[in-house]
């Protein structure tokens, strides 16, 4: 089977393969940079590396561009209240949010490019816009008419034929089925940023900053244009009206969406005090392995329900592909290969990549690789699992893990030092022997994060390092 996703734009799945047959012109719509991402962000993070991963595992090279979104409204309020200059406000913030990226083995984007740094294109593209008939200018600030453009709609699916004529909106967000023009370029207010142009003083709108950057480095058609459900519309609408409206072919051949998540069935929202960010999960004790399982777990169309509950089974469950892994690298095994177990690998590698294949189905390609887990864990206490086996196992583990990426310890140079190895071990078999198992565990796990692998013999405990 090959590689299929869904696009928002035909509302079906589709055979995925780049327009030159090999590299992937990818976009995603990245950070507002004026706070720190929470899980519900992250969450579209984390999927737009699950699809690079993904591409990538089917010999597709990436060049992939994310931008950051250094210049908008609420940035402009938030920097103005604390009185700190707008760009010293956005660079500390897209400084954590690259933090929490590299936290969570979010892959960097091919180009990460931000918004005032291209005003320049962004001010070509609306003059183009100008020339077509496209835009009409009111009280300094330029306007994308939306009228004008006969595919308005295409990507939500919605009528706009009956619009209200002129109803035009300044702020960058607004209500669906209620389509207005809305700002290419805002007039110059009070104290704001601004840059010149030859249409007046004045600063970008947030969606004419994507569609500039992204033909900038993609070309007019992009292969692949991705973000969370909320931005179809009107922001990828309005993209869409932007490019296509400019260069008379068509933006991108693929629309992605990520759904949203909600923590405990509620939106996530400030009244209710349940938004986490990354930070706030690691404070609470969990790892960021974790949370990457758990936004990984369901697929990336299906809405995802948050809990801490779930954070804990995850954990659970990369430990156990951890032990697994141990206990593949170091058992004794008996000679030859057992031709029952080759099948099985064989198999739990189609289903794998079956279900990757499928608009990545996370959820089936994660059953598939416990399913194999569960029956060769039981082979391996059986004796049945030999020597043979061995390397074919640990590389179905490599597979996976070059997608969904929790099982090798990312271990920072902790330095751990062999006597402080040494004591945690002694200080693990008193709590086995105290049957105090949980604490056991711990240590055993706090341990393989920084890189050394125990294996419980009859003669004791040995250890490694990775
Ligand atoms: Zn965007």
């Amino acid at each position: 089977m090959a590689l299929s996703l869904f696009n928002t734009l035909s509302l079906q799945v589709e055979e995925f393969v780049p327009s030159d047959g090999r590299t992937v012109r990818m976009y995603s719509c990245g950070p507002t940079v004026y706070n720190y991402a929470h899980i519900g962000n992250l969450r579209t993070f984390t999927f737009n590396d699950t699809l690079r991963r993904w591409l990538r595992y089917r010999g597709f090279v990436l060049n992939h561009v994310m931008n950051i979104t250094d210049v908008e409204d609420k940035i402009i309020r938030k920097s103005m209240e604390l009185g700190i200059p707008m760009t010293e406000y956005t660079l500390k913030y897209e400084q954590f949010f690259l933090e929490d990226m590299e936290t969570m083995r979010l892959e960097k984007p091919e180009q990460i490019v931000r918004a005032t740094e291209h005003i320049h294109e962004m001010v070509d593209l609306i003059e183009t816009l100008q020339t077509k008939g496209l835009t009409y200018d009111s009280e300094g600030s330029v306007y994308f008419r939306i009228s004008k453009f006969p595919g308005y709609g295409k990507l939500s699916h919605h009528d706009f034929s009956g619009i209200q004529a002129g109803a035009r909106v300044d702020n960058d967000e607004y209500d669906k089925d209620d389509a207005r023009d809305f700002v290419l370029w805002k007039s110059r207010k009070g104290e704001e940023p601004y840059w010149d142009a030859p249409f007046g003083a004045g600063r970008p709108g947030w969606h004419i900053e994507c569609s500039a950057m992204a033909m900038k480095y993609l070309g007019d058609t992009l292969d692949i244009h991705t973000g969370g459900v909320d931005l179809a519309f009107p922001h990828h609408e309005n993209e869409i009206a932007q490019s296509e409206g400019a260069t008379g072919k068509p933006f991108a051949r693929f629309w992605i969406h990520c759904e949203h998540l909600h923590v405990d069935m509620q939106k996530m929202s400030k009244s209710l005090g349940n938004i986490f960010t990354l930070r706030d999960l690691i404070e609470l004790g969990h790892t960021p392995e974790a949370l990457r399982f758990v936004l990984m777990s369901v697929p990336y169309r299906k809405r995802l329900n948050f809990t801490l509950e779930s954070m804990k089974g995850a954990q659970t469950s990369i430990d156990r592909l951890r032990n697994y892994k141990l206990r593949l690298e170091s058992d004794k095994l008996s000679p030859s290969t057992n031709p029952d177990i080759a099948n099985l690998c064989q198999d739990a590698i189609a289903k794998f990549e079956a279900s990757m294949d499928d608009d990545l189905n996370t959820a089936e390609a994660l059953a598939a690789a416990f399913e194999f887990v569960r029956e060769t864990n039981s082979l391996l206490d059986q004796g049945s699992f030999l020597e043979g086996n061995r390397t074919a196992a640990l590389d179905l583990l490599a597979r996976f893990d070059s997608v969904f990426d929790v099982i090798e310890p990312r271990h920072k140079s902790t330095g751990i030092v062999d006597s402080e190895v040494e004591s945690l071990i002694t200080e693990r078999t008193s709590a086995k022997k105290a049957r105090q198992f949980a604490k056991a565990d711990e240590i055993r796990n706090k341990l393989l994060e920084s890189g050394i692998i125990l294996e419980d013999t009859k003669d004791g405990v040995r250890w490694k390092r990775k």
